[in-house]
């Protein structure tokens, strides 16, 4: 067993409070009191989540030529719930403390009232964690519709449809990121659990004989798009799910787990589904969603490999894990060390004044950088004090349009993890970024 990483004990608030003060994430409905567990993104936060988003598509779509992209309706009649068993076994087991009367999730508390430390609650009761909604004017069992709770289902749903217009064979997959909805008894940590979140979920059709070579892949897979995306690996664990505690349908489930500031907990979920969702539906719905090899001549419903991971948990631990603090000048810095492809902006424009011939040569930079990189730019206050405005938001290029830029068309581009700085010509300003990027 590896040591556990230290954190600084005040991480969590620090970094709570850094998305508010600077814009990545608010409460949501807050001119009103606020909705308790529902966030809105700010400019900030809606840039790294769209990031976040993008690094997943990129890694499971647009490289791939086995993975092809979907997005499915997130309201759904009954019947897909009623098949893919949401109905009757998507539920939490609900407890009352019979001393503060607050209401938690038995499997999360220890038997201990996180509240008030009583440790005697009602008995556990089934609660169902979908949110029922009607559609259409009239009320009745024929207008009852759900709010997705993972975005899986519209995937398999969708099978057939993907299949015949595709001509994918397995193994092939399925990739989706939505909204999912789900009525969480004790939300918390922030966006860690809320009721409204985004799924980044892939489903991944396999020959049975072939599942669990690929289940161990995947494993590999995604454990690495953390790591590639600059999660130290000190921070980043698998826990592979006892047989006992498997869900009825699952051959095999194995969590990347994150360090978060209370310990380690689930970033995403990697299982081994069997045929179980193809059967289901196929029986329920009367469509056959199976798959006919014409070179064995054999029919057969695919096993499915399901990476499911959290777009809005993930974006959380990225902020966690590049959040420092240094000491520079002796003064404290907060820098977030994001890696380029999620930080909000990748680019900040900094003319050292506000003279109108600085302005113009810094427009002129903007105008050669933005179609390339998200930028920022900011002609407010001292320098310094702009530098570690971006640092604080993991800005990793720092372009200061100075007076002398006037006489030689040459800026400074400075690194917020060296701090160090080069003169670089403006008509080289995208290859250099490029190059320090990576990109050629
Ligand atoms: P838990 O047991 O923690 O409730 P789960 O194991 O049911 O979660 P999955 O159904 O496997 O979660 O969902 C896949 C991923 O979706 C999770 O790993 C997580 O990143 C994300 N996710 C699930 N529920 C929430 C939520 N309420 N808020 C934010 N993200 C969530």
């Amino acid at each position: 067993m590896e040591a556990t990483p230290q954190l600084d004990p005040d991480l969590l608030d620090k970094v709570i409070n850094l998305c508010k003060r600077r814009g990545f994430i608010f409460q949501s409905a807050e001119i009103y009191g606020g909705f308790r567990s529902t966030y809105d993104y700010g400019p900030l936060g809606v840039n790294l989540l769209r990031n976040v988003k993008q690094a997943w598509w990129r890694a499971m779509v647009q490289t791939r030529v086995d993975i092809v992209g979907l997005d499915a309706a997130i309201l759904g009649p009954p019947a897909v719930w009623a098949a893919s068993g949401h109905l009757e076994t998507f539920t939490d087991p609900l407890v009352d403390c019979l001393k503060c009367k607050e209401r938690w999730r038995e499997d999360k508390i220890n038997g201990v009232c996180p509240n008030c430390g009583s440790t005697e609650f009602t008995a556990p009761r089934a609660f169902n964690l979908m949110f029922k909604t009607q559609a259409g004017p009239v009320e009745g069992e024929g207008s009852t519709a759900y709010l997705r709770p993972e975005t899986a289902q519209g995937i398999f749903t969708n099978f057939a449809n993907v299949l015949s217009t595709t001509r994918k064979k397995p193994p092939f997959g399925i990739a989706q990121i939505g909204k999912s909805f789900r009525n969480e008894i004790t939300p918390q940590n922030f966006v860690f659990r809320t009721r409204e979140f985004e799924q980044m979920e892939m489903e991944y059709f396999v020959p049975p004989a072939d599942a669990e070579q690929w289940y161990r892949y995947w494993i590999e897979t995604r454990l690495n798009w953390y790591l590639d995306l600059g999660i130290p690996r000190e921070m980043l664990q698998l826990h592979e799910h006892a047989k006992e505690d498997l869900s009825h349908y699952s051959k095999g489930t194995t969590d990347v787990e994150f360090f978060f500031p209370w310990g380690f907990d689930e970033l995403e979920g990697i299982a081994n589904r069997g045929d179980y969702d193809l059967t289901q539906h196929a029986k329920h719905s009367g469509v056959a969603l199976d798959y006919f090899d014409q070179a064995s001549g054999e029919r057969y419903t695919p096993y499915v490999i399901e990476p499911a991971a959290g777009a809005t948990r993930a974006m959380m631990a990225f902020l966690l894990s590049a959040y420092h603090e240094d000491v520079v000048e002796g003064e404290t810095r907060s820098v977030l060390r994001l890696d380029w492809r999620l930080a909000p902006y990748q680019v900040a424009v900094l003319p050292l004044s506000k003279k109108p011939d600085l302005e113009g040569v810094s427009a002129e930079v903007l105008g050669q950088l933005s179609p390339h990189f998200m930028c920022d730019y900011d002609v407010t206050q001292s320098i310094g004090k702009r530098y570690r405005r971006q640092d604080e938001i993991g800005t990793p290029f720092c372009i200061t349009v100075d007076f002398e830029t006037l006489n030689d068309r040459a800026v400074t581009v400075r690194d917020r993890d060296t701090m160090t700085q080069v003169r670089v010509p403006i008509d080289g300003l995208l290859t250099h970024l490029r190059n320090a990027t990576g990109q050629i």
